[in-house]
């Protein structure tokens, strides 16, 4: 009698639930706690609240509840249905567990504890439960916490493309650029890959995005006009994809001249590439004097670099006249470098530039978006094994969504 009352307070059951009988079996190192309710007890409809009397009883369920000791416990119990007028025949809802979860409330916040600190193969030998069990708990956990969510968006966002799976499949993420979590991961990285991310939140919630950082990227900036009001005051170029582009350039400029001098004898750019690529900075000092030597070759490359470089500064000025001042000056120079990459790279930007000086309204840049990346790499890792591609969405809302992962009804729990 004395363990039927220990476990009515371990489970925190209140009335009229109370704990039965506990049966325990030392072979199998288990516990079963079987609940109840008194006879004649009235539930309420989950729908409407009404107070009714039992119906019947659904067959037993058994939910994974905390270990006792080393003892994998379970909550045994029949649910209760009531008779509604209104909504007809329903299963009360049950005070120690999420319907059709087969774990109670404090295991889930348990195990989603264990999992956001450990990779799920380990947490699931930790906690006890099977893999697949493992992903469903983080599914459900990422669902109830997308749920609650709401109907705002970001005000300031961020839009990238990821490739997984080694560049084989593509993702569209929107992160929040204020809070720095995902908000949202579509397949693939066309127009409707965006589009679905607005098309689930009203227009009154879309008009009051004030920034979006983006790629110049054709299928993105198509949803965004087409999905957010006054889009193109809001759109902002990224400055680290436009020095992408630019650095790219100056790539292929490297490349053609090498081979140019290469058929002349000349291996002076050999193995140079991440000279140009690097940041003096960080290079070593033998590799900078290798550089040094490289610039004062008067090298194509090295006009290629020098213009990328200055490039940088574009967003280095307070005032949107001043850059577009200096932007004019920068695109002559470039357009006149007799460089066919750099000018390529020139008339890109050119092309897009309104809303690469709306940077200069909004400030704001993808900077957030790549941190979030290589929190996503991590994640991405621990997927070597995932047998299930979605399990990569689960896990990055999971690890990286700012949810609130726990059982609503557990308010006592972290809230993220
Ligand atoms: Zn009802």
């Amino acid at each position: 009698m004395e363990s039927v009352e220990l476990y009515r307070q371990l489970l925190g059951l209140t009335a009229p639930w109370t704990v039965e009988r506990v049966e325990l079996d030392i072979v199998q190192q288990q516990v079963a706690v079987h609940v109840g309710h008194p006879a004649g007890q009235r539930f309420a409809c989950p729908e409407c609240g009404q107070e009714l009397g039992v119906y019947d009883h659904q067959a037993e369920r058994v939910w994974r509840h905390l270990d006792s000791c080393q003892f994998l416990t379970y909550l045994h119990a029949r649910p209760p249905r009531v008779s509604c007028p209104k909504h007809g025949v329903r299963q009360v809802t049950l005070p120690w567990a999420q319907a059709n979860s087969r774990f109670t409330h404090l295991f889930e916040a348990l195990a989603i504890d264990v999992l956001l600190a450990a990779n799920v193969k380990r947490a699931a030998v930790l906690l006890r439960i099977t893999w697949d069990e493992a992903w469903h708990l983080m599914e459900r956990a990422v669902a109830r916490g997308r749920a609650a969510k709401g109907t705002e968006m970001p005000v300031k966002m961020g839009v990238d493309e990821k490739a997984i799976a080694k560049g084989h499949r593509y993702m569209t993420l929107v992160c929040d650029l204020e809070q720095a979590t995902i908000e949202y991961i579509g397949e693939d990285r066309k127009e409707e890959s965006l589009a679905a991310y607005f098309d689930a939140f009203q227009q009154e919630a879309r008009e009051k995005v004030e920034a979006i950082s983006l790629d110049m990227w054709p299928a993105y900036i198509n949803a965004c006009r087409d999905k957010v009001p006054g889009a193109d005051g809001k759109m902002v170029f990224d400055r680290f994809h436009i020095m992408r582009h630019a650095v790219e350039a100056v790539d292929k400029v490297r490349k053609q001249e090498h081979r140019a001098l290469m058929e002349g004898g000349d291996d002076t750019l050999t193995k140079s590439k991440y000279l140009w690529l690097t940041n003096p900075e960080n290079m070593t000092d033998k590799a900078r004097e290798r550089f040094a030597e490289l610039k004062s070759c008067n090298l194509k490359t090295g006009r290629a670099w020098a213009l990328k470089e200055a490039l940088r500064e574009l967003w280095s000025y307070t005032s949107e006249a001043w850059a577009l001042k200096f932007w004019k000056r920068w695109y002559f120079w470039a357009t006149h470098s007799r460089l066919a990459p750099m000018i390529e790279a020139a008339k890109l930007i050119a092309r897009h530039l309104p809303n690469v000086l709306t940077y200069f309204t909004h400030r704001i840049t993808n900077a957030v978006a790549e941190g979030l990346n290589s929190k996503i790499a991590t994640v991405q890792k621990r997927a070597c094994g995932y047998r299930n591609p979605d399990h990569f969405k689960i896990a990055v809302y999971f690890h990286c969504g700012g949810l609130n992962l726990y059982p609503a009804v557990l308010t006592h729990t972290k809230v993220r």
